[in-house]
């Protein structure tokens, strides 16, 4: 039997003149998830883009999992494709679902036409279906409450579809419609869930991780190349830019007050991001910065990061609970990794007392002493890029 795959469009379908242009993107990365399946026809109609293998030999339940992470789409359904007749559906649902039928005790049938030229109504197709199933599977009882099967018929513009339910897709929007950003890419819990947050409201994003040889290992920047690693399947390929940061580190803790330290520091890495983002073509910056969470995530500490760049810094994380945030990690299935014991740059030279509510005139006052463009130049001419994801994309 022919299986398809049905996507059904997520809140895209609520954009007006511009819809068009979110169902391109969408199917453009559905056509990417899906090259190194095989040969698939993907199109759109009515909201739902469908999938349908050419040939046969697919592992549909991998081809499934994997578009379950793709942004814009809310469900994922397996189905099968018939033609649109009453007996047709009725031998379609017998032969493709038989195997659940024939272990189901109890079930129902639902149906939808949106096809409204089918001669019946939705209610009299899911009774002459129901019975036509009852006869072949005589063991099924009806039941509309609570049933052990559902049973789901879609009347259609080009065809008939049934089904068993839909898996839930990944919803937001379509990644690359609606612009691209550097993501700060630490090692920690907070910034893959951020990362990930941002990719799914359709932004490309470009990651960028601090790196402080020798004070951290080859095994923390491995751990970040695993956490994108991780994301890659929801955002797209990604290239990985990695910035040698030792020697700002070492220069600030040699010349600046050590209460500063911290919050001069983030400021030369947004500065970096913000260099970063204007090669790219990126329009903002995302952290997983939290409010409160720490010394440099103060409202005062995040005035002072955010006075030295132009770029809108997006923190989608601020108002979470450090529980909810795991929680979150844990569903995108980052936490694991996240909690692995390397080090961060973060904690190289961490203040004893920091500064808790800085004033940006403040941070310049300290920052005078140092050559600013020089470091953030000097990092740049070392940055080393990791391509993560399929080359062929
Ligand atoms: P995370 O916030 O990811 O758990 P963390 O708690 O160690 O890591 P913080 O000190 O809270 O990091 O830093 C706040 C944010 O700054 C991070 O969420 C991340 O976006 C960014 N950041 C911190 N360290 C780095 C780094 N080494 N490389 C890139 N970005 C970083
Ligand atoms: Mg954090």
């Amino acid at each position: 039997m022919d299986e398809i795959i049905l996507l059904k469009e997520g809140e895209m379908v609520l954009k007006g003149l511009n819809k068009r242009a979110f169902e391109r993107r969408l199917i453009s990365n559905v056509r990417k998830k899906l090259l190194p399946f095989g040969d698939f026809r993907v199109y759109c109609a009515q909201s739902t883009i469908y999938a349908e293998p050419r040939g046969t030999g697919f592992d549909i339940d991998a081809v499934t999992e994997s578009l379950r992470r793709v942004f814009g789409i809310v469900s994922v359904t397996r189905a099968v494709a018939c033609g649109k007749t009453k007996e047709e559906i009725a031998s379609a649902a017998k032969t493709y679902l038989a195997e659940s039928l024939a272990a189901a005790h109890t079930f129902k049938v639902e149906s939808k036409r949106s096809d409204k030229s089918f001669p019946m109504t939705s209610i009299e197709l899911s009774r002459y279906v129901g019975t036509e199933l009852n006869n072949a599977f005589p063991h099924l009882k009806a039941e509309m409450r609570n049933p052990g099967l559902t049973v789901r018929l879609e009347v259609r513009d080009y065809a008939a579809y049934v089904h068993c339910g839909a898996a839930p897709g990944a919803g937001g929007l379509p990644v690359g419609t609606c612009g691209r950003a550097v993501s700060l890419l630490s090692g920690g819990i907070d910034s893959p869930l951020s990362t990930w947050m941002i990719a799914r409201r359709g932004v490309e994003i470009v990651p960028l991780h601090f790196f402080s040889f020798p004070y951290t290992s080859e095994l923390a920047k491995q751990k970040v190349i695993k956490l994108a690693t991780i994301l890659e399947p929801w955002c797209g390929r990604l290239t990985l830019q990695i910035i040698p940061f030792t020697e700002i580190q070492e220069e600030i803790h040699r010349s600046c007050p050590e209460e500063f330290f911290t919050l001069v520091m983030r400021r030369f890495m947004m500065r970096i991001a913000d260099r970063i983002a204007e090669a790219y073509g990126c329009g903002a910056i995302v952290t997983g910065e939290n409010l409160s969470q720490v010394a440099s995530q103060t409202i005062e500490a995040i005035a002072c990061t955010d006075a030295c760049v132009s770029r809108p810094i997006l923190r989608p994380l601020i108002g979470m609970d450090k529980l909810d945030i795991i929680a979150g990690a844990r569903r995108i299935g980052t936490f694991d990794t996240s909690i692995e014991p390397y080090e961060d740059c973060c904690t190289v030279f961490t203040p004893r007392h920091p500064k808790t509510k800085p004033r940006p005139d403040e941070l310049e006052a300290v920052e005078k002493v140092l050559d600013i463009d020089a470091l953030v130049s000097r990092a740049l001419s070392g940055i080393e890029r990791v391509r993560i994801g399929n080359e062929r994309e």
